[in-house]
């Protein structure tokens, strides 16, 4: 065995370490939400007036009553304190793809100085951290410094257990003192209410009397690396930037796909397994697990829920994930690309919209009126995603995801929409106004019943789609693995409810020149196709073909987060916003704000980390091995010897560029001089991004020549393959 002290050290460690143990199997009722303040719980422990009440305001978003508060901050804390929580702590998810907590205690010092425990309504509804130091993209200096925290009522608390105590968490919104949106929340419940809207009057348009709340849903599948502990930690690379910024393929990488669905290794499903226990005791359905793709690489798909629930679990799984991995050795990485020339990792998005009277809104049904309303709601979707491609393009925008999307693996940086050979075919129908005939069975049968029974699960899949309907919903398949799913379903559910109200429009001017529904629906839904249709393609998303096709169909292809986030400042996406309540323009301006000095943050980290490495790891083993080699080759000239001088001359030249190369980009980093942040990101994309590129290239051919007892990091094979 070769490799330096530090790999070797990483590698004894590894293969000595005590398993740890299964744990027995419980039964599912024994752990399901077991930390978890449910509904159930709730009117067990509540007044039967009160639980109605809150009950009220969790279904249908009416205000709390103070004192109904009250009453239910006194069951929650005596319940959480019961599970051994003496601390309380406002959970928010700001605009950094993370989730922020403050705690505070339960305890309550009385005048004689002795201590109880207290928790009122008051302190329950509303919070008050100091979340100065969130980015916050200018709102807060141009309003007011303080953050307020407000009680989510419709996504449950509960008590998270850490071996250092139980606390009671309690999910938040984050606002500023004048009520902007600090936090990735707020515009989801705001874009969710707006899409309810919009649903709800088209649902009555088409004849339903009785609409129940609409409601989006998603249920998220997350890729995930894991990387034993020891060899992160010897990697500066990982620990500060979550991927390797250098490193030379394995020999063997993927290509034998014997990893993608294959037995997960022991080790791994253990953890697993403690991973599925921890959230089913929260409450989150956690459903699939399997191998991935690449070596290393996992995923974990629970159940689908109510998009804000099933947001708010997204980022408590990945908590989990994240915090189970370092109990069992591992780290735990969401980035997008950690590994060069090895899948990366995306979150696919599953989502749509339904309610308890009218049921899944984009499942076809197999009824002929049911179809029609599908392809009302398919229609808008079509729209929206059409409309506001370059906004699907932008909330996907990341340094780590520009690593993916587009890299033949991961969809293309093109928003288009994947519907399945029938489907495409009955919109193709409805495009050439080829499906006239209504029968004239009455007001409910909105025509279209010439139409084929729509098969709820189509056998075809297409993989290479950012966007696919699949069966009942449709997959937004480009949201990188690290990022939160608020950004995302905020955009569907706004593109949506766009949509629905010019749809809306529509139906009813058509309504009001005396077209029957049916052909009104026909007419919306023809100058949907007519308009919108460009969008719609089922081929290979990979293929060179597509990226000719898609610009001559007009089609954005936003290559880079320096491309695409300027899109969140176009009138056309602020006019969207405001106008359906969502985003104000300032809290628009301030996410791009935000998300933009992200990006720049994060390139800059990653450039000063390739100076580093090159400098202090790569520099220094190959100089050493340049000194070795020298050494020998003159110690066998001197009796009489000859050795090849090519490596020698070889190794000299490719440290000589790869220096020459660290001086370009330390050169390339001085500069300071942008005139906003969008110049700012577009020199980091197409100045600094390749010179960080030339560098590694030297670095990674500099680790297939020097020795291996003299190569600093851990390579991808020991990453990828010891376990
Ligand atoms: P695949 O790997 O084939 O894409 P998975 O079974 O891994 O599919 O994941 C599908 C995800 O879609 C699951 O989280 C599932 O709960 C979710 N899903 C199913 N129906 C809906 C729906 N109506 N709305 C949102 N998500 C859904
Ligand atoms: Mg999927």
């Amino acid at each position: 065995m070769s490799g330096n002290e530090s790999r070797l050290q990483a590698i004894y460690q590894i293969t000595n370490r005590d398993p740890i143990p299964a744990k027995p199997p419980k039964r599912l009722e024994e752990l399901w939400a077991t930390d978890v303040f449910t509904i159930g719980k709730m009117q067990e422990s509540l007044p039967k007036e009160v639980f109605k009440s809150l009950k009220k305001t969790i279904q249908t978003g009416e205000k709390l009553d103070i004192s109904v508060a009250d009453v239910v901050a006194v069951a929650m804390k005596d319940w959480a304190i019961s599970k051994g929580a003496l601390y309380y702590a406002h959970v928010f998810y700001p605009l950094t793809n993370a989730t922020a907590e403050k705690h505070d205690g339960f305890i309550s010092v009385q005048s004689d100085g002795s201590v109880i425990s207290e928790f009122s309504g008051k302190v329950l509804v509303q919070g008050e951290p100091d979340g100065s130091s969130f980015p916050n993209g200018g709102i807060r200096s141009t309003f007011e410094a303080r953050g307020y925290t407000a009680w989510d009522v419709t996504s449950p608390a509960y008590v998270m257990e850490t071996d250092n105590g139980s606390t009671l968490c309690i999910p938040t919104v984050f606002v500023s003192w004048t009520g902007e949106a600090l936090d990735k929340k707020t515009p989801l419940l705001r874009s969710n209410a707006a899409m309810n809207k919009a649903a709800t009057r088209v649902l009555k348009l088409l004849g339903h009397q009785n609409v129940a709340p609409v409601n989006s849903s998603c249920g998220a599948e997350q890729e995930y690396f894991l990387i034993d502990a020891n060899f992160a930690n010897s990697r500066p690379d990982i620990l500060l930037a979550g991927r390797t910024l250098f490193g030379k393929a394995s020999v063997k990488g993927q290509q034998f796909d014997d990893h993608y669905f294959g037995a997960i290794p022991e080790r791994v499903q253990v953890f697993m397994q403690d991973v599925e226990e921890k959230l089913y005791k929260l409450g989150i359905p956690a459903k699939t697990r399997h191998n991935e793709v690449a070596p290393g690489q996992f995923e974990i798909a629970p159940f689908f829920e109510a998009a804000n629930v099933a947001t708010d679990h997204q980022q408590l799984l990945m908590t989990v994930l994240r915090n189970t991995a370092k109990k069992h050795g591992f780290v735990c990485l969401f980035h997008e690309k950690p590994f060069k020339g090895i899948n990366g990792s995306g979150k696919h998005v599953n989502w749509s919209v339904g309610n308890a009277t009218q049921g899944n809104l984009l499942d076809p049904g197999d009824t002929p009126h049911t179809n029609a309303q599908f392809l009302v709601f398919c229609g808008a979707v079509i729209r929206g995603v059409h409309k506001y491609g370059p906004l699907l393009r932008a909330v996907v925008a990341t340094a780590s995801n520009d690593h993916r999307l587009g890299a033949n693996e991961a969809p293309p940086a093109i928003i288009s929409v994947y519907l399945g050979s029938q489907l495409e075919d009955v919109f193709e129908q409805i495009s050439r106004g080829a499906i006239t005939g209504s029968k004239g069975k009455g007001a409910m049968n909105i025509g279209v019943d010439t139409l084929p029974v729509l098969p709820t699960d189509p056998g075809d899949r297409n993989r290479t789609s950012p966007f696919a309907f699949t069966g009942n919903r449709f997959e937004f398949r480009a949201v990188g693995s690290g990022q939160s799913v608020a950004g995302p379903l905020v955009a569907m559910n706004t593109a949506l409810a766009d949509s629905l109200n010019w749809i809306g429009d529509k139906l009813e001017a058509e309504l009001g020149k005396g077209a029957d529904l049916n052909q009104a629906i026909q007419i919306v839904l023809k100058e949907v196709m007519d308009e919108h249709g460009a969008v719609v393609f089922n081929g290979n998303g990979y293929s060179e073909e597509w990226h000719q096709l898609a610009a001559e169909r007009g089609l954005a292809n936003l290559k880079t987060t320096a491309d695409a986030l300027p899109v969140l400042k176009e009138t056309y996406i602020e006019n969207l916003f405001s106008e359906l309540g969502v985003l104000s323009p300032v809290e628009l301006a301030s996410r791009y704000e935000t998300y933009a000095e992200q990006y720049i943050l994060s390139l800059e980290v990653e450039a000063k980390l390739v100076i580093n490495m090159a400098k202090t790891m790569i520099y220094p083993a190959a100089v050493r091995y340049l000194a070795d080699l020298g050494n020998t080759i003159l110690s066998l000239k001197e009796i009489g010897m000859d050795l090849e001088t090519e490596t020698l001359e070889k190794v000299s030249a490719l440290v000589k560029s790869m220096m020459e190369k660290v001086g370009k980009l330390s050169a390339a980093l001085e500069n300071h001089d942008f005139a906003n942040s969008e110049e700012h990101m577009r020199y980091l994309a197409q100045i600094v991004r390749p010179l960080m590129d030339e560098v590694r290239d030297y670095g990674d051919s500099l680790e297939g020549e020097i020795a291996d007892d003299l190569w600093p990091l851990p390579t991808y094979q020991e990453m990828l393959f010891i376990k």
